[in-house]
C-alpha cells in the first residue's frame, strides 16, 4: 500500500478509540500486539511495536567466531519485518557490509549469450569477506538464500493451509544449484517433498 491514508476516529469515554481497519491492516496489529505513541513537536506518531527474532547468522549470540555479527551489528536479534522481505534484509546488509568488510553481491539478472539481460527466477546471493571464517560465511549465505528460496516459490492455499508448490526437477536442481551447502540442499528438497506449509 503505497497511498497516504487519512482517517479519523471520535474518543469515546475513558478517552478511547477504535483503530481504523485501514491502519491495522498496514501495521499488521492484532489482539494482544503492543503499539507506541511517540511524539515530534506536537504531531504524534502511532506504529506497531517492533517484533524480533534471534539473529539467523550468530544465534543470538552476537558472534560470528571472534568477531562481532555483520547480520545483527552484534545486537543477537533481528526485526521480523526485515527477515521477511529479502530486499530489506539485502539493503539492511549492503549498509552494515563496509564496517564488517563483507562483500555482497545480490544477483537479480542474468545476461545470455545473445546479450539478452533476463531476471533469474531465484536470486543468489553471495558473501565473500577475508574477516570471517569461510565455513560460517557459506553457512550464513545458504541461510539467507534459504529466506530467498521461501519467498520467491509460488504458493498454493488449500483448506486455509498455505503450501509451496512442487516445483518439476529441472526447477528444484536449478533452486539447490542457488545453495552451497550439503545440509541446506538436503533441507530444501525436504520442504518440497513434504509440500511444506508456511
Ligand atoms: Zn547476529
Amino acid at each position: 500500500m503505497n497511498k497516504n491514508l487519512y482517517l479519523k476516529a471520535t474518543v469515546t469515554g475513558k478517552r478511547q478509540i477504535t483503530i481504523p481497519k485501514e491502519i491495522c491492516e498496514l501495521l499488521n496489529i492484532d489482539t494482544g500486539k503492543q503499539v507506541i505513541f511517540r511524539t515530534e513537536g506536537k504531531k504524534v506518531i502511532f506504529e506497531a511495536e517492533k517484533e524480533y527474532e534471534t539473529c539467523f547468522a550468530c544465534f543470538g549470540t552476537s558472534k560470528i567466531g571472534e568477531i562481532e555479527c555483520f547480520v545483527c551489528k552484534g545486537t543477537g536479534k533481528l526485526e521480523k519485518d526485515i527477515i521477511s522481505d529479502i530486499y530489506k534484509l539485502v539493503g539492511v546488509l549492503s549498509i552494515h557490509s563496509i564496517k564488517y568488510g563483507v562483500e555482497i553481491d545480490f544477483i537479480q539478472q542474468e545476461i545470455d549469450n545473445n546479450g539478452i539481460f533476463s531476471y533469474k527466477e531465484f536470486p543468489v546471493i553471495k558473501l565473500r569477506s577475508s574477516k570471517y571464517p569461510a565455513d560460517e560465511l557459506l553457512r550464513i549465505q545458504d541461510e539467507i538464500q534459504k529466506l530467498i528460496i521461501e519467498q520467491f516459490t509460488p504458493k498454493s492455499t488449500e483448506k486455509n493451509k498455505t503450501l509451496f508448490y512442487l516445483p518439476s526437477d529441472a526447477m528444484l536442481n536449478l533452486i539447490l544449484d542457488t545453495l552451497s551447502t550439503k545440509k541446506a540442499k538436503e533441507e530444501v528438497t525436504k520442504w518440497f517433498r513434504y509440500e511444506r506449509t508456511i
